[in-house]
């Protein structure tokens, strides 16, 4: 490892990987693990995309595609934006990539210069600390409580801003937290924004439609912000698409041009035949994805509800994504079945070992207080793995 790069030695493992790592180790060891810890859709993708993806197989889809995406795909986002988020954008403004990790990941390398400002409002996607690290930027965290609902406040944003900060990165609906910001927040953070011209947004909205009735705004709808943002989305979560790795982002030109050129040297264009899948994903209808949506719905309130029974763990009401991320500090200081919880992470492997429930502790999403249970898991798997929690913890 003392051969290894600084840049690689000095990263964190992305937790909810490892955690998925040691789940599937104890698994293979004959433990009956219950996985919560992963951020996946459990469903399977719908017929119509599937079918495409074989037709573009059938009709010898298999040059490279162009870098920054299919000219088709590029209009389908188009579409989708205008459809969705009365957005307008040109081919120019778009990138395709492989998932929306590396739409964040090119754009933290485009953008930052070593000692660069990251703002992230914290609990953030676990990603993102490293992301902005690996281009030698700086993460700067806002602390948030689950009193607020993980939101912060335009006094925080002011207060986090130096002549350094370069980009604000969140995103809404929010994976840990299962926040959104509504269109008025989101205004008196633009406000802030405003004072400081030199600052970029990076709005992450993968998980724009698994939102459980508030309206989904983006940061780009404001006139004055649509220049400085960054969109970024994707067709995992939507469209339960995860292994197909299609992310995309819709910027101003000159970002979107830099995101395609730093794309070209290190990936080249997505997957072909997941592009063609990806453009009637989109072309659907949201009507379409609207059954998953509401068992999430369903499954939201009834792992709030078994955790509601549960002294000690605090919960607030997500409003979208599929996540709870519960403050379970009132465990810390204590010993439960012999183990000393003094953390997050104590907890969550507490869960582990003696539950055999997969959860991700919060300090990987900069919050130490909390963990994150993924409720995309079947209404029986969750009522077994609450119980057994309930158990070690009573
Ligand atoms: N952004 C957030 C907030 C996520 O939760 C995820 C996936 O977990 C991603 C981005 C990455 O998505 P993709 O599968 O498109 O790379």
């Amino acid at each position: 490892e003392k051969h290894l790069s600084d840049r690689v030695n000095n990263m964190s493992t992305s937790a909810t990987l490892a955690m998925a790592a040691k789940a599937r180790e104890l698994k293979s060891q004959g433990k009956d693990i219950i996985g919560l810890s992963l951020g996946e859709p459990d469903f399977t993708i719908p017929e119509f995309i599937k079918d495409a993806a074989i037709e573009a197989i059938r009709d010898d889809i298999h040059a490279y595609p162009p870098v920054d995406g299919y000219a088709e795909l590029k209009n389908a986002i188009i579409k989708k934006f205008k459809r969705d988020n009365h957005l307008s954008y040109e081919p120019s403004q778009i990138v395709v990539s492989t998932g929306a990790k590396q739409s964040l990941a090119n754009i933290t390398m485009v953008m930052l210069n070593p000692g660069d400002e990251v703002i992230l409002p914290a609990p953030y996607w676990v990603s993102y600390s490293d992301l902005v690290k690996l281009a030698e930027g700086v993460p700067v965290e806002i602390s948030t409580t689950i009193e607020t609902n993980f939101k912060i406040t335009p006094q925080q944003l002011e207060a986090a801003i130096t002549p350094k900060t370069k980009l604000v990165m969140y995103s809404s609906p929010c994976n840990p937290s299962g926040s959104v910001y509504s269109k008025d927040e989101l205004r008196a953070l633009a406000d802030v924004l405003k004072k400081h011209p030199n600052i970029y947004v990076v709005s992450d909205e993968i998980y724009e439609h698994i939102n459980f009735g508030n309206e989904h705004f983006s940061m780009a709808q404001f006139e004055d912000m649509y220049d400085r943002t960054i969109v970024v989305n994707g067709v995992s979560k939507a469209f339960s698409m995860t292994g197909w790795r299609i992310g995309y982002i819709g910027a101003p030109t000159w970002i979107a041009k830099a995101c395609n050129k730093i794309q070209g040297q290190i990936t080249s264009g997505a997957n072909a035949i997941a592009q063609m899948a990806t453009i009637v994903a989109l072309e659907a209808s949201p009507n379409e994805i609207q059954y998953m949506v509401e068992a999430f719905k369903n499954r939201r309130a009834l792992i709030l509800d078994l955790l509601s029974e549960i002294p000690g763990m605090k919960t607030n009401t997500p409003e979208g994504a599929f996540y709870v991320f519960p403050d379970i500090s009132s465990f810390f200081g204590k010993t439960i079945r012999g183990k000393k919880i003094d953390n997050a992470g104590d907890f969550s492997l507490l869960l582990l070992e003696e539950a055999l429930v997969a959860t991700v502790t919060g300090e990987a999403f900069g919050d130490p207080n909390c963990i994150r249970l993924s409720y995309a898991a079947s209404e029986q798997e969750i009522r077994e793995a609450i119980k057994r929690i309930k158990e070690v913890l009573g």
